[in-house]
């Protein structure tokens, strides 16, 4: 028996990095799944290639009418939904977003990216619920370690994704309140290498290489991690196996957030 055989899963911005990764999982382990983005081209190209268990849509998870769309578009094609994966996210670390410090972000950057990454899960689980209800289900929001720790370079992707980590055990606790059998969690990676880091890993594959390394001596694990990390925890978290587990938090960071800097260190040697 595959680990969500049978199930119907819908995943957002799952045409590249961490997404793709859960699209393909899901999906090998036996869901049907209705991957989605914006990234038209990519997201229908990976559908091919995972094949009849997966369909691409296009989902712009900040626009309310579209997510009313394709939950409809799911209801009417297969009549259920049993996972939902909120992945969409974006950084604002590119040149059209400006500066990301507290002191210099403009309002319309912080609100673009609030969108996305904060009003996109409260859509997907405000829709989601009606569907799930019945059958219930498992929301799996993407948060990051970003949503921990304050993070002077990119305010407001800090903030929305502390945002996501509340907003997550707000509908755990709602649906369990309700009685409805739908769980929800959230996962905080950091440090995956997706196309994500792009913007701040350099332009030359030397530069690439050299910022990577630098990046991999702050990490425990002394290694960036693979979208598959995340999408192991979230095929986890969107199976049965985890059935007792509503409103917590999946970290997968490769140790960072374990520790701490100017931790107390013996001088003696
Ligand atoms: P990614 O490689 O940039 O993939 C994100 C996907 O979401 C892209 O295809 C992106 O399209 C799409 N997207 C952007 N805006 C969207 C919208 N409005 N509606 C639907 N899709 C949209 O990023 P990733 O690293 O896989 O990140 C996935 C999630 O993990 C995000 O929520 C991110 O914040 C979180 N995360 C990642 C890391 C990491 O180290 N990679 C760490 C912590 C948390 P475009 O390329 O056009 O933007």
């Amino acid at each position: 028996m595959k680990r969500v055989q049978n199930k119907v899963a819908l995943v957002t911005g799952g045409a590249a990095g961490i997404g793709e990764s859960i699209a393909r999982l899901l999906a090998n382990e036996g869901a049907v799944v209705f991957v989605t983005d914006i990234l038209d081209k990519s997201g229908e190209s990976l559908a091919k290639s995972i094949g009849e268990k997966a369909c691409y849509y296009h989902l712009d998870v900040t626009q309310e009418n579209e997510w009313k769309d394709i939950i409809n578009l799911i209801k009417r094609q297969v009549g259920k939904l049993d996972i939902l994966v909120n992945n969409a996210g974006i950084i604002g670390l590119t040149s059209d977003f400006g500066p990301q410090d507290p002191e210099h972000v403009s309002l319309e950057s912080w609100h673009r990216i609030h969108a996305v990454n904060l009003d996109g899960v409260f859509l997907g689980c405000k829709y989601a619920i009606p569907l799930m209800k019945e059958g219930g289900g498992a929301i799996v929001n993407i948060s990051s370690r970003s949503g921990i720790v304050g993070v002077p370079g990119a305010a407001a992707y800090a903030s929305s994704k502390a945002a996501v980590r509340n907003h997550t055990k707000t509908v755990a606790l709602y649906c369990a309140n309700q009685g409805y059998n739908i769980r929800c969690n959230s996962i905080l990676p950091a440090t995956i290498l997706t196309p994500l880091w792009n913007p701040m890993l350099g332009s030359t594959p030397e530069a690439r290489q050299k910022m990577i390394e630098k990046i991999e001596q702050d990490i425990p694990l002394k290694k960036m991690g693979e979208p598959m990390d995340v999408a192991y925890a979230a095929l986890y978290l969107a199976s049965d196996e985890s059935k007792y587990v509503t409103g917590t938090e999946l970290i997968v960071d490769g140790g960072i957030l374990a520790g701490s800097t100017a931790a107390p260190r013996s001088q003696s040697k």
